[in-house]
């Protein structure tokens, strides 16, 4: 989502109201209270979805990666580093593939502000890739120096959903003056999404993804999860600043769908199959004149040895180490990948589990009861216990 979710608890007496109008058009074979009468025939739920065949041995392969996340949100301010002038483009959280388009947009509105136009771009991920394109789009010649290349960077272990406020920022940070800027990348970054749609491979497209819960007090899945406790909430922004490019949610009431006596609520979602589209990414890229060497610098006065005078830094959680901003925590995240089901287009979220259906592999997630979940938490080793337990949580669905 990252977590394309979030939640946030809303009144049951809503969801309450809203089954028992549902139920009284049912007509026989389901009870107001939800459960199917034995003694009358069964009817065909009203929503239909090809089943998952979802199970632990399916799992192909188990990645951890760590969210850039910045309290403060990205940093895209300007630094003078002796000869070099930076521009910062990193930080993104749970949302950097998400704001990518809009975020390298101002990155390279600023380098080309510098006058150069044979520009660096250090970095090789989501931002990286975005700020490499637009520069070329903008006129200048760009090469790109990467320590690492897709498949093999933080952003292709993602889920690939858009989730644009996704651990974007604390909410104590969330400033009328970010949140403009935030709205700015948001929606600069949907639009493009849109010109990606209907390509080869599918490198996005939209889902449906239904949320499921086994009360009429629903989560609702679009929403920043707050904590339970004491800690500053995450901004929680989609819904105040851009809701008019969210579509509405549907409900469905217990025995209207596959999942038994359980509330649905079908959201839209927009998907990237990350594979495919890191490809196309590169292919532009190299295709409009573009660069690629393998480097890694270690600290920034490496950067003496460019011809580039000016730099777009996209080296997302490599920033903290390469420029000691210990400003960027880590926040793990683990994904199950499992064998491509190619009839199943939905996605689900069940119990803080959530599951994509990524054409380059279903993707399973355990995303914890808040944004909190893996906070501070820079471990990479594969766990598989959760790994089986993301699965079998979906699986379950199923069984009932
Ligand atoms: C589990 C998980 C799920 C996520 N899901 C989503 C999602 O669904 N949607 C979404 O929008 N976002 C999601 N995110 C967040 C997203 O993955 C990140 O915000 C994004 O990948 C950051 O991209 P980046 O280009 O800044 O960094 P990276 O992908 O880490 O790329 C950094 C690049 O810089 C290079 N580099 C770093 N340091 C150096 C150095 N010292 N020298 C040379 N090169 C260097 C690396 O080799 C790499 O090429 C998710 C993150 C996680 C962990």
């Amino acid at each position: 989502m990252d977590n394309p979710v979030g939640r946030r608890r809303v009144l049951a007496g809503a969801g309450a109201a809203f089954l028992l109008s549902a139920l009284e058009g049912c007509g026989p074979g389901i009870l107001k209270t939800g459960r199917a009468d034995a003694s009358a025939p069964r009817l065909q739920p009203s929503l239909q979805l090809p089943p998952l065949h979802a199970s632990p041995d399916r799992i192909t392969r188990i990645t951890v990666c760590t969210r850039p996340f910045r309290a403060e949100g990205p940093r895209l301010d300007l630094e003078q580093i002796g000869t070099k002038t930076i521009v910062h483009n990193y930080g993104h959280g749970g949302s950097g593939w998400s704001l990518s388009w809009g975020s390298s947009s101002i990155a390279v509105q600023k380098a080309m502000a510098t006058g150069a136009r044979d520009i660096a771009v250090i970095g090789c991920g989501a931002l990286g890739l975005t700020s490499g394109l637009l520069l070329q789009r903008a006129g200048a010649q760009v090469t790109i120096y990467a320590k690492d290349l897709p498949p093999n960077v933080r952003s292709s272990l993602a889920t690939g959903v858009w989730s644009p406020d996704s651990r974007i920022c604390l909410e104590e940070h969330a400033t009328p003056s970010f949140n403009a800027l935030w709205e700015r990348m948001a929606r600069h970054s949907f639009q493009t999404y849109q010109t990606l749609l209907g390509l080869p491979g599918d490198p996005v497209e939209f889902i449906d993804y239904y949320g499921v819960s086994d009360d009429a007090g629903a989560d609702d899945k679009t929403a920043a999860s707050p904590p339970a406790d004491e800690r500053p909430a995450f901004a929680d922004l989609k819904r105040k600043l851009i809701g008019d490019l969210i579509p509405n949610s549907e409900e469905f009431a217990p025995g209207s769908h596959p999942f038994g006596a359980r509330y649905l609520k079908r959201y839209t979602m927009m998907m990237f199959n990350l594979s495919a589209y890191a490809r196309l990414l590169i292919s532009d890229f190299l295709a409009n004149g573009g660069k690629i060497e393998i480097a890694e610098f270690r600290t920034p006065a490496d950067f003496a040895a460019l011809r580039q005078a000016t730099l777009i830094n996209a080296t997302g959680y490599g920033a903290r180490a390469l420029f000691g901003d210990e400003s960027v925590i880590p926040v793990r995240g683990q994904l199950a990948r499992m064998i491509p089901q190619p009839d199943i287009h939905y996605g689900l979220d069940y119990k803080d589990v959530s599951f994509v259906p990524r054409r380059d592999g279903l993707v399973f997630q355990v995303v914890g009861e808040d944004d909190y979940y893996g906070y501070n938490d820079a471990t990479t080793a594969p766990d598989r216990a959760e790994a089986e337990h993301a699965v079998n949580t979906i699986a379950g669905l199923y069984n009932s």
